[in-house]
């Protein structure tokens, strides 16, 4: 059979893959003795092999110490969440301050926003992407309710692309036309659904120099694209842990506070495990926040799920981001050019809405089967290709760079071939 991408090129490159060996330390699911190409890390990263022994060192802590794990576990329970900071400040460009592991995403979102927004009415609005991730939207509007204000102060900003998710000029534009209306921006730093990656330090500095205050919600941007949020200046951001950072379903998701908001009197949902570490257990009547990002944790830490993410940032933590970032894009690269190549033999209507160059994306590719409907997408399940479909005919597939492989895609060449000519 012919082939843009023969397997045989796949595996050469597979062998110089600097970050090979990362795949061995997953479960690849297999399906009738043969590994899934799994695609969909984007939605939930696999579990690393480390994982279950990490649990079940907390278990048998806990089933040992009881209370006393809170100090006396291998890892004490107490401080948990501060074992994760320094590999999530990494992995955001965080000083380990700056950030801090609790909560789920939309929840962190609310606790950001109810420090970060604040509006007037001179400047109600929040700003924000067209099609954004339908639950940023519902929190975005509460948000908007919750201080008397409603969906008509939502900017959303329309793309003129056929997708609809605006390019950085179009949102450096509404910036520019909406600027001194908005209180709030809030926009997900790689897109869910077209994978645009924006320039987040520049638009982060235009909105700045409008007086808005940003926020980034990096749920498909942490682990999978270069992050430097401190430098970048960024007021407040917040992510979830079970896609690109392999943590497991719900796993605990991590806020980021710029340290120059550390000190000031903000207003601020607050809960115990934000408060003064060396006087929280005299349990007096009044808070007292910690000078960084922990003042916003208000639960003590869900040691559980976070044991399973730590298990994941320790191989993160081998990990040379720069190989990372360039296998990322090298594999999502041939993944585009093996899909155009394909889409042109064999006259086939598609239209790729990932932006091709590499600053604008991450590792995912979004393509959308113009002609094509959902059983299309159901036989390539059935052939063990795990990838994610959406309406209308959008198939988002992610190349993780700690577990996918160069055969992978020769592989999912190989079935698309076979479906489309069928
Ligand atoms: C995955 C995702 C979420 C999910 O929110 P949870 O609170 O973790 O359920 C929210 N926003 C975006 C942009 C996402 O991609």
């Amino acid at each position: 059979m012919n082939a843009f991408f023969h397997i045989d090129q796949a595996r050469a490159l597979d062998r110089q893959d600097p970050l090979a060996e990362f795949r061995h330390a997953f479960h690849m699911p297999v399906w009738d003795k043969q590994e899934v190409i799994y695609l969909t890390g984007n939605s939930l990263g696999l579990q690393p092999k480390a994982t279950s022994a990490a649990i079940q060192q907390e278990l048998s802590d806990w089933k040992n110490l009881g209370v006393e794990g809170h100090f006396k576990a291998q890892l004490p329970w107490m401080p948990y969440h501060e074992f994760l900071a320094a590999s999530l400040a990494r992995l955001s460009g965080a000083k380990e301050t700056e950030v801090v592991a609790m909560g789920s995403l939309t929840a962190n979102l609310h606790f950001a926003l109810a420090s970060f927004y604040r509006p007037s009415p001179e400047r109600p609005a929040i700003l924000c992407e067209a099609k954004a991730f339908p639950s940023d939207r519902y929190a975005l509007v509460s948000q908007l309710e919750f201080h008397g204000y409603g969906e008509a102060d939502l900017i959303e900003v329309q793309g003129q692309s056929e997708d609809g998710v605006p390019t950085e000029e179009e949102l450096l534009q509404a910036i520019e036309v909406h600027g001194s209306r908005v209180a709030t921006l809030l926009i997900g730093g790689v897109n869910y659904f077209t994978g645009r990656f924006y320039d987040m330090g520049r638009i982060t500095g235009a909105a700045q120099s409008k007086g808005i205050t940003v926020g980034w919600d990096l749920a498909h941007a942490m682990g999978n694209v270069p992050l430097h949020l401190h430098d970048w200046g960024v007021d407040f951001a917040a992510w979830c842990s079970y896609k690109y950072l392999n943590a497991g379903p719900g796993g605990t998701a991590g806020l980021f506070v710029h340290e120059r908001h550390h000190q000031e009197a903000l207003p601020r949902l607050a809960g115990w495990w934000g408060h003064n570490k060396s006087s929280r257990f005299q349990m007096g009547p009044h808070f007292d926040p910690i000078p960084t990002a922990e003042a916003w944790q208000v639960s003590n830490a869900p040691v559980l799920s976070m044991a399973a993410q730590r298990a994941s940032l320790d191989i993160f933590d081998q990990v040379d981001l720069s190989a990372h970032r360039s296998k990322g894009l090298d594999l999502s690269m041939r993944c585009m050019n093996m899909l155009d190549a394909l889409a042109t033999e064999l006259g086939e209507a598609m239209r790729m809405i990932t932006p091709r160059e590499d600053a604008s994306r991450g590792c995912q590719v979004s393509v959308q089967f113009l002609e094509r409907d959902r059983r299309f997408f159901d036989s390539l399940v059935k052939r063990g290709v795990l990838a994610d479909w959406r309406e209308p005919g959008t198939i988002r597939m992610a190349f993780i760079p700690l577990y996918s492989s160069y055969e992978d895609l020769a592989r999912l060449e190989q079935i698309l071939r076979e479906i489309l000519t069928a």
